[in-house]
């Protein structure tokens, strides 16, 4: 649905439109802005609202109780309602972009035209008042969401050239929304690209986990490659050979919509897991993320192990730990599911299997066993000495083996011989 309608009907949050209100009512301009009025002209309730202003960053501190100044430099204050945080920033423009990154400078603007220029896209750059219910749609935003469009304000080469992140920006949005690019709008990324390899890597993450987690996530891997822009930050992938590259992508669009499971799935059967941990650095993702995607990427081919025994199950589940058991079978799964559609029987077999025997809680760690350090010792007559960690690794492998084992006196039994075929 893209409707007018569908902004007289939004439920603009109260405190939203108190904070609006009170704009007005000191003699300030004020609307909302951005995502907010895309999302509910197409009839999707908002993420958040954000409201944009004529009065200065010190007019809105003093208009309101509380105020945190979140981003006071570039005009952005927080205010607090009810428990409710509002963010308010006032109308700018921007220039002088010196890097493609950020601009050098932020002019404050009286008219809320102007603020929607320096804004990316048209369906970005269009305000709504709520109060009197005036649309301020000056790019033809309304149209390009009926035609379902991402289009620059202004000129793409232009606007691609003074922020290298927006075309990585268009991308996103597309696969996000299940929109295309406007002709002049791709055609504009491959000439920017030197724009694109200047912007952090942070900024760049940021919207590749967007694009990966949306519906459309393989369109938006395609598109990425063919307007140049993945080459820049995932060669791995860019370069891959089509028919390797097209089963990566239909591998993350079979896994569900979680970041470390997708990014495995693309992943696993394109590069080892250093390389995996290697790409995972490069674009700045959390410590835990590239942990959990280099250990998903080096077992994610659980098909191998179809034929295994409980214990050989058993030794790959204290490999891997048994919360992580859980998301690699989905990894898993998507890969089979993409690649080899046959196995995806026999691969389910074996994912009961290896759910059922975590479920079970095996002893896997010397911390699981029956015995603990001080009984280990008394039961071998000896203090602390190396001779202690091979027996706890050997009643370790002894468990994995056969759980049932793993009771004091018949782990005591198993030290015995052991000290003994030790011949010691
Ligand atoms: P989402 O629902 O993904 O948050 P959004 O439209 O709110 O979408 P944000 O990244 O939160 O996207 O940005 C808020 C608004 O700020 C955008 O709608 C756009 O008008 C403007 N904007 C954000 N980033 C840029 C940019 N790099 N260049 C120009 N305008 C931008
Ligand atoms: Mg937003």
């Amino acid at each position: 649905m893209t409707t007018l309608a569908s902004l007289f009907d939004a439920e603009v949050p109260r405190p939203v439109l108190d904070v609006i209100t009170r704009l007005w009512d000191l003699g300030h301009a004020a609307y909302l802005v951005g995502g907010c009025v895309r999302d509910t002209l197409r009839g999707v309730h908002p993420k958040d609202f954000d409201v944009a202003t004529s009065a200065l960053p010190e007019q809105v501190q003093s208009a309101f109780r509380k105020v945190i100044p979140t981003g006071i430099q570039h005009g952005t204050v927080t205010v607090l309602a009810d428990g409710n945080h509002v963010e308010v920033t006032t109308f700018r423009s921007e220039s002088d972009y010196h890097d493609g990154r950020r601009p050098s400078a932020v002019t404050f603007e009286k008219d809320i035209v102007r603020d929607l220029s320096r804004r990316d896209f048209t369906i970005n750059a269009m305000a709504w008042n709520p109060l009197n219910h005036e649309l301020v749609d000056p790019f033809r935003g309304q149209e390009d969401l009926k035609a379902r469009l991402i289009r620059c304000v202004g000129s793409a080469n232009d606007r691609f050239s003074e922020d290298g992140l927006r075309p990585m920006r268009a991308v996103r949005f597309a696969a996000v929304l299940d929109f295309t690019l406007d002709p002049a709008t791709q055609a504009a990324i491959p000439a920017t690209l030197s724009v694109f390899r200047k912007v952090a890597h942070e900024r760049v993450r940021e919207e590749f986990v967007k694009l990966l987690l949306s519906k459309r996530e393989a369109f938006g891997l395609e598109l990425l490659a063919v307007t140049g822009l993945l080459d820049v930050f995932l060669p791995e992938l860019a370069r891959a050979d089509a028919e390797a590259a097209r089963l990566a992508r239909a591998a993350a669009a079979a896994a569900p919509a979680d970041v470390e499971i997708r990014l495995a799935a693309l992943l696993a059967d394109l590069v080892d897991p250093q390389r995996a941990e290697e790409i995972g650095v490069r674009l700045k993702f959390p410590t835990k993320n590239i942990e959990r995607v280099r250990l998903f990427v080096g077992h994610a081919a659980l098909e191998r192990h179809v034929e295994g025994s409980d214990p050989a199950l058993r030794r790959l589940i204290a490999k891997v730990g048994p919360a992580n058991v859980e998301p690699l079978t989905q990894v898993a799964r998507a890969r089979v599911q993409a690649r080899e559609p046959g196995r995806l029987l026999e691969l389910e077999a074996l994912i009961g299997r290896l759910l059922a025997l975590v479920a079970a809680k095996p002893p896997l760690t010397g911390k699981d066993l029956a015995l603990n350090g001080g009984a280990i010792m008394s039961a071998l007559g000896v203090g602390p000495s190396p001779i202690v960690g091979e027996a706890t690794r050997f009643l370790v492998e002894q468990v994995l083996d056969e759980p049932s084992l793993n009771e004091a006196e018949k782990l005591k039994g198993l030290l015995r011989s052991w000290l003994q075929a030790r011949g010691s």
